[in-house]
C-alpha cells in the first residue's frame, strides 16, 4: 500500500519442549513519518517480540517469523541479516528498557555514541566527538563535556537510559522502536524523557513505535494505539477514540486500572484472571476467560467463534459485541 512500515499478518512461534509457543498472531498495521504509534498490553502480549521480529532481532534464533514487514519496500521477515545490520541504526533504531544491554561497560558512553555517529557519518573522530557531546547535551545529560569520559558505571539508571537514547538518535534513524524506554524511570525523568523524544521525533519527522503497558504514557505523546492481547490486536485506532470511544473490554479494562487524580484510594483495579496460555490459545474469543460481557453476546458465540478483527473509519476492534452495546457497558460503569 506504499505505507511508510505496513505490517501484514505477522506472526512469530517459538517451539519449546512443552509445544508451540504462539507469541503474536497476525499483526497488522502501517505507520507514516511523523506518526506515533502506541503499542499497549500486558506484559506477555507480544508487544516486545513484535518489535523485536520487526528489528530482525529473532533471526538466527529457533522463532518462526511469518507474514510481511515492509519498510521502504524492503520486507524486513525475509531480509537477511546482512541488509537488516545496514537498516539497523540509520534507518531503524531502538531503545530497549533495560540500557545495560545497550551499553558496552568497557567504553566510555561518550566513545560508544560517538562510535554509533561514525557508522553512519563520513566525520572525522573530532567532530563524532563534538556531535555525541552536543547529542548529550540534548538529552539532559549535565555537564556533558566531562560525562563523556565517564563508563556506564559511573551513570545513574536515568542517565543511562538519557545515554542510549542518545546513541540511538545520533544516528537520526526515520523509524525509531522504544520498549518501554521509560519504565525503570521516576515519573519526572519520564516525562523529560517522553518530551524529548517527541521534540526530536518532529524535528526529524521520523517515526515512533513506542511500545508500553502504561497508557498514560500513550496520552502524553502517541497518534495512534494499538491494543494487544494473546498475541492479537485486540482494539486500534486514533489515541483519542481509544480513550473516548473504547469499542473492547479488555481496553475497558486497560482504562480502568490506570491510575487517575480524582481515585481518592490510589489503588490500580487490575482485570482479574491471567492472560491465555500462548501454548493453547483458546478456540473463541482470546479474552474470554476474563471477559465480564462475554454472556452479553449470547449462545456463547465468545467461547466458540474468534471474533474478526473488524476495522470502521480507522477504529479497528475484535469482539463480538455490536458497537452499541458496547456504548452501553462503557456508560453504564
Ligand atoms: Fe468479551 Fe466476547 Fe468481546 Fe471477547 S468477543 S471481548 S469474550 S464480549
Ligand atoms: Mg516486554
Amino acid at each position: 500500500t506504499g505505507a511508510f512500515l505496513d505490517v501484514r499478518n505477522l506472526s512469530v512461534k517459538f517451539p519449546t519442549d512443552d509445544g508451540l509457543v504462539s507469541a503474536v498472531n497476525g499483526m497488522d498495521f502501517s505507520l507514516e513519518r511523523g506518526q506515533t504509534l502506541g503499542i499497549v498490553g500486558e506484559s506477555g502480549s507480544g508487544k516486545s517480540v513484535t518489535s523485536q521480529a520487526l528489528m530482525g532481532l529473532l533471526k538466527g534464533t529457533s522463532a518462526r517469523v511469518t507474514g510481511q514487514a515492509l519498510f521502504q519496500g524492503k520486507d524486513l521477515v525475509t531480509l537477511p541479516e546482512s541488509g537488516m545490520r545496514q537498516l539497523r541504526g540509520r534507518n531503524i533504531g531502538m531503545i530497549f528498557q533495560d540500557p545495560l544491554s545497550a551499553l558496552h561497560p568497557f567504553y566510555t558512553v561518550g566513545h560508544q555514541i560517538a562510535e554509533a555517529y561514525l557508522v553512519h557519518n563520513k566525520a572525522s573522530k573530532k567532530q563524532a566527538r563534538t556531535a555525541a557531546v552536543d547529542m548529550l547535551g540534548k538529552v539532559g545529560i549535565p555537564s556533558p563535556e566531562q560525562r563523556y569520559d565517564e563508563y556506564p558505571h559511573h551513570f545513574s539508571g536515568g542517565m543511562r537510559q538519557r545515554a542510549m537514547i542518545a546513541m540511538a538518535l545520533i544516528c537520526e534513524p526515520e523509524l525509531l522502536i522504544a520498549d518501554e524506554p521509560t519504565t525503570a524511570l521516576d515519573v519526572t525523568v519520564q516525562a523529560q524523557i517522553l518530551d524529548l523524544m517527541s521534540e526530536l521525533q518532529e524535528e526529524t519527522n521520523s517515526a515512533l513505535i513506542l511500545i508500553t503497558h502504561d497508557l498514560g504514557v500513550v496520552a502524553e505523546i502517541c497518534d495512534s494505539v494499538l491494543v494487544m492481547y494473546g498475541g492479537q490486536c485486540v482494539e486500534s485506532g486514533p489515541v483519542d477514540e481509544i480513550f473516548y470511544d473504547t469499542q473492547h473490554p479488555y481496553t475497558l479494562g486497560l482504562l480502568k486500572s490506570m491510575p487517575t487524580l480524582s481515585s481518592s484510594s490510589g489503588r490500580l483495579n487490575p482485570i482479574p484472571g491471567q492472560p491465555p496460555s500462548l501454548l493453547d490459545l483458546p478456540k473463541g474469543c482470546i479474552f474470554n476467560a476474563r471477559c465480564e460481557y462475554a454472556a452479553l453476546a449470547g449462545d456463547g458465540v465468545c467461547a466458540s467463534q474468534r471474533p474478526e478483527l473488524v476495522i470502521e473509519d480507522g477504529h479497528g476492534k475484535r469482539c463480538h459485541l455490536s458497537g452499541p452495546q458496547i456504548v452501553t457497558i462503557r456508560n453504564t460503569r
